[in-house]
């Protein structure tokens, strides 16, 4: 007989069903015993009679989360035993049959509530146990609906979803980069993405016109509030277009969306207002203000845009730039707004320069930014150069930027979400870990697969690394350092370079 979903199920109302999933709960009345049996779909009452001895007594051993197969009949359950809380709470579920496929321990924490008052490590430890909670495993469905909108309504507007590598060189985004030795090439280390920026500029210069990817992002950061080292971008580049376009077509595809997959949900005010860097800062003292007028209403959004933000800023707070220089306060590779372009090239009142970049803000939250890039060379040239970038430096950081420029570039731009942000607000979610199946800790690690790990002097050996003495008898567990990485090329390497 074929399987039937929960709630599917529920409709055959007389009808001989095959049902499997997990025992939710058990008890008993009398001498009726109750289980109630879950699957992806829902919640089923099934009951055992003790006139089918056999089976009754196989059912006496049932304990919480064991897996089983069940044939039944559907009956209506008598009027006074009707239960409205849940979907199939008219039916149950009249046994004939019941197959036990797997058994359970008993689980470390209790996965009938919503479970935030668990410690994280044991959450995260049993992740799986974790997602089998109620909360978890909508938070999983919602988030597939938004990102199967997204690409519909993507597909739909002619862009093309193309993946990008994983290993590649750093992108400056100002956060560390997360570094993959070669074993092949001695000495030499990827970089893994902080964001798909020049592969989807390459993109746009190969001709693709309209690109997006549903893209991985890592960035070494040390914890800092609800943030991930590893996180998904909604990230999207189009050619031909201006800000303006760019910003239409955001905002198209948050409001429809919203409308579609959350209608409880009101937007505060379309089109989302726009707000200069400057007026922000003057007014709300933030360039993420939350412009709810209520703030007390879970499902009131207010989005805004903030543009016109200064290119440039000094400090040297920033990684992966020159000290006591110029960095951009965004993306390096941002255009700055055409009046200033002059200036840009001439590299002249630095500080006074604006950029296209636009950022998305919803609820006090940054949800998204983008920006129209620089297309010409010498205008990235004149961006790195005022960041204090070495001509030979340039050269071999972004030469192949320089050189895809110098083969007819179209004009570009985009914007990419941050989409763990984006699902965590819509779903009220107080923090993004709640919204994505295997998190990490504030800390960077992943308790279930206990990463990051030490590995055997084996692979040490092939990758050409030597842990450095300070960090090899120190206290395993407790050193959360990351270890300094020392190469060591091996007699080969050196032979084959002569
Ligand atoms: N790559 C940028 C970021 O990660 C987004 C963009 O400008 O498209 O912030």
């Amino acid at each position: 007989m074929q399987r039937f979903l929960i709630t599917e199920a529920a409709k055959h109302i007389g009808e001989k069903v095959k049902v499997c999933g997990w025992v939710n709960a058990k008890r008993a009345h009398g001498k009726i015993l109750f289980i109630d049996l879950r699957d992806i779909s829902g919640i089923i009452q099934v009951v055992f009679v003790p006139s089918n001895k056999e089976i009754y007594n196989l059912a006496q051993e049932l304990k919480p989360e064991w897996v089983v197969e069940i044939n039944g009949q559907i009956v209506k359950r008598p009027t006074q035993m009707v239960n409205d809380k849940i979907e199939t709470g008219q039916v149950e579920l009249s046994v004939d049959s019941l197959k036990i496929l797997s058994q359970s321990e008993t689980l470390p924490f209790s996965i009938d509530d919503v479970g935030y008052e668990i410690g994280e490590d044991i959450r995260m430890k049993y992740r799986y146990l974790d997602l089998r909670r109620e909360r978890l495993k909508n938070n999983l469905i919602t988030r597939h609906k938004i990102i199967k909108f997204v690409r519909d309504f993507l597909d739909k507007e002619g862009f093309i979803e193309i993946e990008t590598p994983i290993l590649t060189k750093s992108t400056p985004e100002g956060a560390r980069d997360y570094i993959v030795p070669s074993r092949q090439h001695p000495g030499k280390f990827y970089a893994l993405p902080q964001s798909p920026q020049q592969y989807k500029q390459l993109l746009m210069v190969a001709g693709l016109e309209k690109y997006f990817q549903v893209a991985k992002c890592l960035r070494d950061e040390d914890p800092r509030g609800d943030r991930q080292p590893e996180f998904t971008q909604l990230d999207m580049e189009m050619s031909f277009v201006q800000q303006e376009d760019v910003m239409d077509l955001t905002e198209r595809l948050l409001i429809l969306m919203i409308k579609n997959l959350f209608p409880e949900k009101k937007i505060q005010e379309i089109p989302f207002p726009r707000i200069s860097y400057e007026e922000a800062m003057k007014k709300y003292k933030t360039d993420r203000p939350d412009l709810r007028k209520d703030k007390n209403d879970k499902n009131l959004l207010a989005f805004c845009w903030v543009i016109d933000f200064p290119f440039f800023k000094t400090g040297s707070d920033e990684l992966g730039y020159p000290d006591g220089k110029w960095k951009p306060t965004h993306n390096p590779f941002s255009a700055p707004k055409p009046e200033f372009m002059e200036d840009l090239l001439n590299q002249k009142n630095i500080g006074k320069i604006l950029t296209t970049q636009y950022d998305v803000v919803m609820n006090g939250f940054e949800i998204g930014g983008g920006s129209i890039r620089n297309h010409k060379r010498e205008a990235l040239e004149a961006v790195f150069e005022i960041i204090g970038y070495k001509k030979e430096f340039i050269e071999e950081k972004f030469g192949h930027m320089l050189n895809a420029f110098s083969f007819g570039a179209p004009p570009h731009g985009g914007i990419a979400w941050g989409l763990d942000r984006v699902v965590s607000l819509l779903l009220n979610e107080p923090n993004i870990r709640e919204v994505i199946a295997f998190p990490k800790t504030g800390d960077g690690r992943d308790f279930m697969m206990s990463a990051p790990s030490e590995i055997d002097k084996n692979q040490l050996n092939e990758l050409h690394i030597k842990i450095s003495e300070q960090n090899q008898n120190k206290d395993k567990k407790k050193s959360q350092k990351t270890h300094k990485l020392k190469v060591v090329k091996k007699e080969k390497s050196k032979k084959s370079k002569k």
